[in-house]
């Protein structure tokens, strides 16, 4: 709801604008978009939103922690509003299509390095690749 994302917006300090309501709203519909595709989204409700005011508001929503933004090898960015977990993702090396995968154990770092090196380990980015439903579909069928 919008007065939920007002209150995030409130809880790390932000003004409550229109773009960042609407960039709040997009990406809780349309999670892992890229950043063309959130300015579609925004644009529908608010055809007059620049693209900088989106690239701003992308920026500053990740800064804030309410966005989080990922990018996995050789794609381009993309966002999501579902933060605060530690959630993996699995990638389609066909089209790209992008699923969540819940972290098997449920925080970072989920994997134990077999030498840390003395390193404090806080995070190990795990991405998951593979060939999505209708990739596998479309290739059976050709
Ligand atoms: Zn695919
Ligand atoms: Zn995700
Ligand atoms: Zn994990």
């Amino acid at each position: 709801m919008t007065s939920d994302f007002e209150a995030q917006l409130r809880a790390v300090s932000l003004r409550v604008t229109r773009p960042r309501l609407a960039v709040l709203t997009a990406l809780r519909d349309h999670p892992h978009v890229d950043t063309d595709t959130v300015i579609a989204l925004v644009r529908v409700q608010h055809p007059t939103v620049s693209h900088q005011a989106v690239y701003d508001v992308l920026r500053a929503l990740t800064d804030a922690g309410l966005i989080r933004r990922i990018q996995p090898a050789g794609t381009t960015a993309r966002y999501e509003s579902r933060v605060g977990d530690n959630h993996h993702h699995v990638v389609c090396r066909s089209c790209g299509a992008i699923a969540d995968i819940e972290c098997a154990v449920g925080h970072a770092p989920c994997l134990t390095a077999s030498d840390d090196h003395g390193f404090a380990v806080d995070e190990a980015e795990v991405v998951f690749w593979g060939t999505c439903p209708d990739c596998s579909a479309g290739r059976t069928t050709r």
